[in-house]
């Protein structure tokens, strides 16, 4: 799963250049998804008082609400950027926010000072209210979100790679660098994906005649809860027991 985000102050044009792109990728035949991060203490899907909301405050757990037209799952905290992936089966996932994670970026700007502060090695190029006056910032190209959506998607499918694993700050450090500077690295062609070193420790590990098959967290915890639902059937493997399975030519 190809993941980037678009992130900035507010009111710098986030939410158009991600609605435009979202557009732009589903017309090129991609199945997209998107997660907006939300920062306010305010925020709830969750009307006070209503039944859903009391199931949820007898729970203290994952709720789910199902009506006519849509169904939410409710989970009452925050999600980490893995977990929400591992709900998810995409080609791209535009986050919207979410700027400590490890991932590629598109700021969204209104002027030089906001770039100045934002801009690192994750930044692949620049679009939002800055873009109505400019088409460059150092070395990287300014996108209008409407006029110029083309050419930013094809940057988009261009640049944007498979996830890494950890793409949070505590990153496990076995290529010698965090995940960000893994990401600037890949971006700037000094790394390929497959520097990423943690893909190969992951809790399930796949091989195909001796050779390691990188698998996507959803895949991968969803291959996981299937075979351990089964085992957890059998005497002998306790919850928690490692196991290996090998199926002959
Ligand atoms: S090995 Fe992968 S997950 Fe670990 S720090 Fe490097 S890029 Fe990040």
């Amino acid at each position: 799963m190809k993941v980037f985000s678009v992130a900035g102050y507010h009111h710098t044009g986030k939410t158009t250049v991600v609605i435009e792109l979202i557009k732009e990728l589903k017309k090129r035949g991609y199945k997209v998804t998107s997660i907006k991060d939300i920062h306010s203490d305010k925020f709830t899907m969750e009307k006070i008082g209503s039944n859903s909301w009391k199931h949820a405050q007898a729970s203290n757990d994952t709720v789910i609400a199902r009506g006519l037209s849509e169904t939410y799952q409710i989970w009452n905290r925050q999600l980490t950027l893995n977990e929400m992936l591992s709900h998810l089966d995409s080609d791209y996932v535009v986050v919207e926010g979410m700027k400590s994670v490890a991932l590629p970026r598109i700021i969204c700007a209104e002027n030089e000072v906001q770039l100045d502060e934002l801009v690192d090695g994750t930044v692949f190029a620049i679009s939002g209210i800055y873009a109505n006056d400019h088409d460059k910032f150092n070395k990287l190209k300014v996108f209008k979100s409407k006029e110029d959506i083309k050419g930013l998607t094809d940057l988009v499918i261009e640049k944007v790679f498979p996830v890494l694993p950890l793409p949070k700050l505590e990153c496990c450090g076995e290529c010698g660098m965090n995940c960000r500077e893994m990401v600037a690295g890949i971006l700037a062609g000094r790394n390929t994906r497959e520097d990423c070193k943690t893909d190969r420790n992951l809790d399930i590990e796949i091989k195909i005649d001796g050779k390691n098959i990188n698998i996507v967290p959803y895949v991968q915890n969803t291959l996981k809860d299937v075979i351990k639902a089964y085992f957890n059937n059998l005497k002998g493997y306790n919850d928690g027991d490692s196991i290996d399975i090998k199926i002959r030519k």
